[in-house]
């Protein structure tokens, strides 16, 4: 592996910061006259298959990502098109980005006895808390005030600090860079190091394996997989593998537009969206995702956030449940197969970054389950600390006192609330750090 800048050539022997002196962005690149793809095959499928291609590491953290299956879509045959699913929600915590924290965590082993960092929108954040519990490190993660309920349940189930700053996720990337800096943790966020890409563009090899795709739609936010998966395929093609770059094709949210909006020529938007996980205001990785799109002869596509519900019904038609960011994708297809944009023998594929589970479905049901009076209790126990009568009274409800005690009992069991102190027999009850970060959650 060598890291240089493909402007003025300089070598450099670490990519954090990941840009030359002169400003460039560096690359990895390998010897790829000695790389011996005819090994890959006799390997089983995942992100380490590859490892050729991927980073020396004195030992690899794994869960087993990558190999996630490709689905044929039954949209496309009713389309007349082909059109495959990379289904990247089975990897181990749900998303795509589980490919980015195996090697970013077992290349920063040895740099991070402190601890990993990661600033995120929630994905990468879940994954590396999984990773770094994995390799008995400790993991801080530096996500935005707005963020999906369920990624931020998987945080705090790996145990990984959770330190909540900004509105989108770009903002926290320096917050992050100055942790990593004052506490000495191994900074993972692929904007502030190249290393994680590595592992993410294995989704190029995959795809090159099973379909020789000739378009390959990708949700985009930060741009970062979409880079990835283009550097990917530029390496299938540095070893003769691949005689036509697939053609990539960036999808955002009409609210939230700087990398398509650059592609065609519309005013960008910076608002957030319902598929929160594409709410990046400022990518910093934008001149390379741009890159990605142009090399490649691709295109961009915008999508309502009327047209997330379609996507993620027809999503489900196919036995996926996707998140709001990732079914963007069905939009976009749609829109182009209605333009004319595929021929009839293109090789379409399709990327389902992440789980709906994480997104705001888990919400949605945690909000149903904690719903109504409960949900009243915690805002009580919110402004103060409370005994049980003392809840019932202020609640105002037509409600017997003994339903009012089993709620608290409810809560209490469900991890919200707890108990303050006692002064005689009356029990003070107060919102547990979760029941309060619940609470937070809700009101954004
Ligand atoms: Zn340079």
């Amino acid at each position: 592996m060598e890291v240089r800048c493909p402007s003025c050539g300089r070598l450099y022997s670490s990519f954090i910061p990941p840009r030359c002196s002169c400003g460039e962005p560096l690359r990895i690149t390998y010897d790829y006259d000695s790389v011996e793809v005819s090994a890959w095959e006799k390997r089983k499928p995942g992100v380490w298959r590859y490892r050729e291609l991927l980073p020396n590491v004195p030992e690899v953290t794994t869960l087993h990502e990558g190999g996630t299956p490709l689905l044929r879509a039954k949209l496309g045959e009713e389309l007349g098109l082909k059109v495959f699913i990379k289904d990247e929600t089975r990897n181990p915590t749900g998303s795509f980005r589980d490919r980015l924290i195996t090697v970013a965590v077992s290349y920063g082993l040895p740099y991070a006895q402190n601890g990993f960092v990661v600033a995120s929108n929630g994905n990468a954040a879940a994954s590396l808390a999984a990773y770094a519990a994995r390799a008995g490190r400790k993991a801080y993660t530096v996500v935005p005030k707005m963020i999906e309920s369920g990624k931020l349940n998987q945080v705090v189930a790996f145990g990984a600090k959770v330190l909540r700053y900004g509105e989108s996720v770009d903002e926290g990337i320096s917050y992050a860079e100055g942790l990593a800096e004052g506490r000495g943790l191994y900074n993972v966020t692929p904007e502030s190091n190249l290393i994680g890409l590595e592992g993410q563009k294995t989704l190029a090899f995959e795809l090159w394996e099973e379909l020789k795709p000739t378009h390959v739609v990708v949700p985009t936010g930060s741009g970062s997989n979409l880079y990835s998966i283009y550097k990917g395929f530029t390496e299938l093609r540095e070893l003769g593998l691949l005689e036509e770059m697939p053609k990539l094709i960036a999808v955002q949210a009409e609210k939230c537009s700087p990398i398509a909006s650059e592609v065609l020529g519309t005013e960008p938007k910076a608002e957030p969206t319902k598929a929160l996980a594409l709410y990046v205001k400022n990518p910093v990785m934008k001149e390379l995702a741009l890159e990605a799109i142009h090399e490649s002869g691709g295109t961009a596509v915008l999508v309502g956030e009327d047209e997330l519900d379609l996507g993620e019904k027809l999503l489900a038609r196919e036995g996926i449940f996707a998140e709001y960011a990732s079914a963007v994708i069905v939009p976009a297809l749609l829109k182009l197969a209605e333009e004319g944009y595929f021929e009839k023998d293109d090789r379409i594929a399709l990327i389902v970054t992440s789980s709906g589970l994480k997104g705001h479905y888990a919400e949605t049901r945690e909000k149903f389950a904690i719903g109504g009076t409960k949900l009243e209790i915690l805002r009580l126990l919110g402004e103060r600390t409370m005994y049980g009568y003392e809840v019932w009274e202020s609640l105002r409800k037509p409600l017997k006192y003994q339903a009012v005690y089993q709620h608290l009992r409810e809560l209490e069991s469900l991890g919200l609330i707890r108990e303050a102190y006692r002064r005689g027999r009356r029990v003070y009850y107060t919102l547990t750090e979760k029941g309060r970060r619940f609470l937070e959650t809700l009101s954004e």
